[in-house]
């Protein structure tokens, strides 16, 4: 929350919902984003990729899924990630707002509906994993909770356990594409065989450069699913 005014509100409505990409205080509105916001929240891009579904300035396929060949299937991306829905996005992950993840996880089943088929398709749901120590220090895993929201609007299983992150990896910031990758190598792990033979739809926040996706789907078919897809809520414009 940025803003001294929103803040104050804030603190003197302590308990009053307020929206999570502005911060102001909604007094009656129904919608959990505020009427202000919204319409830049979900505003459609010009295009979007067909592989990855990040969202594009026009054209068929984003630059990276051109060069690049991926273990998934195909992707969809809901928002753009750009300041309205950053703070979103942070309040998911670090304001424990669980709750927010899962009405934005029965979202994406929409979105994903509007753009493919895949929901058609998938057996069961897959979040993204935290290392176990990031998972103690949060509380919880925001991919997780998102996911649980989209299975429930579906009635689709989420499994939770078969994809493990062995080890806490650094931060990707700043790195480049192929720093992620090598950062991330060997760092998912599929620890059951109750994936085998199935189609999963993996979970997560945001993709960025598609490198954590890319590492999960290759574990996932090294185990022997079938097919994987991903959905995520935000990706940068391409
Ligand atoms: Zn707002
Ligand atoms: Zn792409």
């Amino acid at each position: 929350m940025s803003n001294l005014w929103s803040r104050l509100l804030k603190a003197l409505y302590p308990s009053s919902p307020y929206c999570p990409a502005c911060g102001r205080v909604l007094f009656g509105e129904k919608y959990s984003i505020c009427s202000k916001c919204a319409p830049y929240v979900f505003a459609d891009a010009p295009a979007y990729c067909k592989i990855c579904g990040c969202a594009l300035r026009g054209g068929e396929v984003c630059a990276t899924c051109y060069k690049n060949v991926y273990s998934y299937e195909r992707g969809v991306c809901m928002l753009i990630y750009n300041r309205y829905s950053r703070p979103i996005i942070h309040s998911m992950k670090y304001d424990n707002n669980t709750d927010l993840a899962r009405r934005f996880g029965a979202l994406l089943s929409i979105d994903i509906l509007r753009k493919t088929d895949i929901l058609h398709k998938v057996d069961v749901i897959v979040p993204v994993p935290l290392a176990p120590l990031r998972y103690q220090q949060r509380g919880y895993n925001q991919a997780q909770c998102i996911a649980e929201g989209l299975a429930e609007s579906i009635s689709k299983p989420v499994e939770i356990h078969a994809l493990q992150k062995t080890r806490e990896t650094a931060d990707q910031i700043g790195l480049s594409k192929l720093e992620r990758e090598k950062n991330l190598r060997g760092s998912f792990a599929v620890v059951s065989d109750v994936l085998k033979d199935k189609n999963v739809l993996l979970i997560d926040d945001v993709l960025t450069t598609g490198s954590t996706i890319q590492a999960c789907a290759k574990a996932l078919l090294d185990a022997g699913c079938h097919k994987v897809y991903f959905a995520v809520i935000a990706s940068s414009m391409h």
